[in-house]
């Protein structure tokens, strides 16, 4: 069988070999066995469950919540020779009765369906009457409650393989999903979690980096000046900054486009179009943009402002260097878009969502202040440890020294246990630096001995230093109404004097505003 697959990805896709991922996935799925693929963007998931679907008897349903990537997935399909087709809810009543009728006639080797379409019991029932060796499930993470995109309809898809007399086999596939977010995936979906195939979660050719305490306005014109030949996407967090940087990009000469959810579709369609085929260089967008975006030749992604959480960030910043050339990732850390971020999620979601959001956030927070490999820390929140320092990022090509800084870090922790670890890190700093605060006042904190003890450092590189420690995991926060930092064991370690802190950045940094441009 599999000799057959290689033949097939040979004669309709030109391509001579698998990738190792890729063959793993398709032996289990021939086989019979439900499986979950776990692939960054730009992976190869498609041929997965493309290639079983020509190898296998009858129609590959596949489940996709992209209307436009259906589209071009099917359009790209077609073009090679392979018959597909796809139903949502961009078709007239017409439409869909035909490409329904042909499905079942058994037309089609891959029909792509949205999952909304599975909320339906008619349209299940007449799913039922063709021949369905294997289900699909892309973006398979929608499907959990623990993922950054849960949808819902997703959760009928359980239902869907109980549909066909013939159980078809169900293969998951999404680029973000961490350990939890993993197991849920396989028990919703019936997969044995020792069929998860992850691989290549490492972007050999992006190098990553945070920059903080700089100038935002002023890096990004200088950056968009020096790679001006280069595509890339700025990403922000806000329509309203969306605006304000586009505004300010095409003044200065730069050549921009702009996205958000809240230009007409026209609009949009209109900016995608220029930015793909080149006419513009630089996008400025909200997260609104990319899904499904296959555009090979961007260089860069820089996010204005801090992303959600460490999935969506991969996920978008996973859209440079497609094409296997340099690409370069870059947040601009500011600490006053933690503050926007928790206003977002504190807006839009439902309450029992917000604490696990403020957690992931908190993951987001902590990649902008670790001092260890960037790529490394991504790819251990997506639960591989084994993964090696990449030597590129912005933290490995750091050349700084390190400095012993156990006893402000025992500082900090005194000062947290003191408080009686019922506080968020603005107030321990506060109480550091000997702030003359009302609410420091009221709590009688001047009279503990930890009070003013870093008066000599800003409030603001204090906090710094306790973002440093949480990233180091000697301090935890947990998130109720407020954040609330404490002690960790690791922590409690370095109280007791059982091991030492190292850390490049010092405790002392020139204080340094934002300038929103
Ligand atoms: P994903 O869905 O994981 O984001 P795609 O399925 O769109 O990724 O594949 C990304 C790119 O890699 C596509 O251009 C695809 O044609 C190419 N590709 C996939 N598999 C192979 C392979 N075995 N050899 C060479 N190129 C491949």
């Amino acid at each position: 069988m599999l000799e057959k697959a290689i033949e097939q990805l040979n004669t309709y896709f030109g391509y001579s070999s698998f990738r190792p991922g890729q063959e793993s996935v398709i032996e289990k799925v021939i086989e019979g066995e439900n499986a979950l693929c776990v692939m960054p963007t730009g992976g190869g998931k498609s041929i997965c469950y493309q290639i079983p679907a020509l190898v296998l008897d009858g129609t590959t349903i596949v489940v996709s919540p992209l209307i436009s990537l259906m589209k071009d997935q099917v359009d790209a399909l077609t073009a090679a020779g392979i018959s597909a087709a796809f139903l949502n809810s961009s078709q007239s009543p017409y439409e869909m009765t035909k490409t329904l009728e042909m499905a079942k006639s058994g037309e089609y080797k891959l029909l792509y369906v949205a999952p909304e379409r599975l909320e339906s019991v008619s349209f299940m029932n007449d799913l039922r009457e063709m021949k369905v060796p294997l289900i699909a499930v892309d973006e398979a993470h929608c499907i959990s409650q623990w993922g950054h995109d849960f949808r819902p309809s997703y959760r009928s898809i359980g239902k869907l393989a109980d549909c066909f007399p013939d159980r078809p086999v169900v293969l998951a596939l999404t680029a973000t999903a961490t350990p939890v977010v993993r197991e849920d995936i396989c028990k919703q979906l019936q997969i044995k979690q020792q069929h998860t195939v992850m691989t290549g979660f490492e972007r050999e050719n992006l190098s990553f980096s945070v920059v903080k305490g700089q100038d935002r306005g002023k890096f990004l014109r200088e950056y968009l000046k020096k790679n001006d030949k280069d595509a890339g996407i700025i990403y922000a967090a806000t329509r309203k900054t969306v605006d304000q940087l586009y505004d300010s990009l095409k003044k200065g000469g730069v050549s921009v486009a702009k996205y958000h959810a809240g230009l007409s579709e026209e609009e949009r369609e209109h900016a995608q179009e220029r930015f793909l085929n080149d006419e513009v260089k630089v996008m400025v967008a909200t997260n609104a943009f990319g899904m499904g975006i296959d555009k090979s030749n961007i260089r860069f992604c820089l996010h204005y402002q801090l992303p959600k959480n460490m999935e969506s960030y991969y996920q978008e910043a996973g859209r440079a260097g497609r094409d296997g050339l340099p690409g370069e990732c870059i947040v601009l850390y500011s600490s006053q878009d933690v503050q926007l971020q928790r206003f977002l999620i504190d807006q839009s979601l439902e309450r029992e969502r917000i604490p696990m959001e403020l957690e992931k956030l908190q993951g987001m927070v902590d990649y902008c202040h670790t001092e260890n490999c960037l790529q490394q820390f991504i790819i251990h929140y997506f639960g591989d440890l084994d993964a090696s320092s990449c030597g590129k990022c912005g933290n490995c090509t750091d050349n700084r020294e390190s400095h012993d800084v156990t006893k402000e870090v025992q500082m900090v922790l005194s000062c947290i246990v003191r408080m009686g670890q019922k506080f968020g890190k603005g107030m321990v700093a506060q109480v550091l630096t000997g702030s003359r605060n009302k609410k420091v006042l009221d709590f009688g904190f001047e009279d503990l001995p930890t009070y003013g003890i870093l008066k000599e450092h800003s409030a603001k590189d204090v906090t710094n230093l306790i973002e440093f420690m949480i990233s180091e995991e000697l301090i935890g926060v947990s998130h109720g109404s407020m954040p609330i930092i404490y002690v960790t064991e690791k922590g409690k370690d370095v109280l007791l004097s059982k091991v030492t802190v190292h850390r490049k950045g010092t405790v002392v940094t020139k204080q340094i505003s934002d300038d929103d441009p």
